[in-house]
């Protein structure tokens, strides 16, 4: 029989944790040093590294000495971007997640779709939540500023990471460790669109919009998105101007995807509650949500959407152009709001080009 401790958390027999409370999350993983996945004390068995992109990903991507951009503007290696794990996890992880994805991955858009089709969406948004949450608790050892002079706060610390909000991720991620049924409206929302790569010479995109719990990851011409804590409600309001896209998105159009699901998941009037339900003599668990009866948005703040479009597109920005403007206009107009490299003034779809005017009309 399971049992319950004090602060809330759930243990098998084994004294395994099948559940983290928030509060036990929240002093042994988020502000805690245990392996991110049982919890175990890193004294008490052994531990390695994991990457947080998958070595298979690293291999296949040639990443090892590429870099990733951090919130706060520096550079990391992504062959030094791990967080630690115990060793047991890591190679659960292996076997249950990582293999069978990287097979998966390799096929193509139609072979994940199908793969989605047929009852793997929760494999694939395991995968990617993983990543996310990796990435955030890596957040907490890197340091804001190189220069000591400017204090030693890291990243986490500086951009005020509320920890509790990651609580549902991390017990979604660990449903291939404690075998929890996980209920469809407790998955957030997901996406996959084809790219067009003719704009780049890259294989691999990341962005994670740490407001609103929003994530993309481009393989190749596959892109995926996904949001971990909104129930789907950012696929609702988002699927009128999704379903004008009528070809593959370049890179920039992808970003604006997701910084529009970042957008309408930060809009949501009412949120969705997460929870774990248990029988601890049946030895059974399962994540649930309580969605809104409806998807209800505030009015758009324009200045939120801008921020977010210009925050996944600022790397780019010395190559948009947009005729009549010159490169800090672009900035405000990105800024501003309302500009969009999805579709033209008529809001049909612009294919196959990145250079847009200010309404993201289309100019050859
Ligand atoms: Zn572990």
């Amino acid at each position: 029989m399971w049992t319950k401790t004090k602060d809330g958390s759930v243990l098998n027999e084994a004294g395994e944790v099948i559940f983290f409370s928030t509060e036990r999350f929240l002093s042994d993983i988020a502000l805690g040093d245990c392996c991110f996945l049982c919890g175990a004390n890193p004294g008490s068995k052994e531990f390695n590294n994991e990457h947080i992109l998958p070595r298979w990903l690293l291999r296949r991507y040639d990443l090892f000495d590429r870099t990733i951009t951090l919130p706060n503007g520096t550079t990391i290696r992504y062959g030094s971007y791990t967080v630690p794990c115990c060793k047991d996890c890591n190679s659960l992880m292996g076997s249950v997640v990582e293999t069978p994805l990287s097979e998966i991955l390799n096929k193509g858009c139609d072979a994940i779709n199908d793969f989605i089709r047929d009852g793997g969406l929760l494999k694939v948004y395991v995968w990617m939540g993983l990543i996310f949450l990796k990435a955030h608790l890596k957040d907490r050892a890197l340091k804001m500023h190189r220069d000591q002079r400017l204090g030693d706060a890291t990243i986490a610390q500086t951009f005020y990471y509320d920890w509790t909000d990651l609580h549902h991720l991390h017990s979604l991620v660990r449903c291939f460790v404690t075998n929890a049924t996980v209920e469809r409206e407790a998955v957030g929302s997901f996406l996959t669109l084809p790219v067009n790569t003719k704009d780049t010479d890259d294989k691999f995109d990341l962005v994670n919009l740490t407001v609103g719990q929003s994530m993309l990851l481009r393989l190749g011409n596959i892109s995926l998105y996904a949001v971990f804590d909104d129930s789907g409600a950012a696929m609702v309001t988002c699927n009128p101007r999704l379903e004008k896209i009528t070809g593959p998105v370049n890179t920039l159009q992808m970003r604006e995807v997701i910084s529009d699901f970042a957008c309408a998941n930060i809009h949501l009037k009412d949120r969705p509650t997460f929870m774990t339900q248990f029988s601890l003599d049946q030895k059974f668990s399962r994540i649930v949500a309580n969605r809104p009866p409806a998807v209800l948005l505030h009015e758009l703040d324009k200045s939120v959407r801008g921020r977010l479009l210009f925050l996944a597109v600022d790397h780019a920005l010395d190559n948009i152009r947009v005729e009549g403007l010159s490169q800090p206009e672009i900035a405000d107009a990105i800024k501003g709001g309302d500009f969009t490299f999805l579709f033209n003034k008529d809001g049909s779809f612009i294919k196959d080009v990145i250079i847009t005017d200010d309404h993201g009309e289309q100019k050859t």
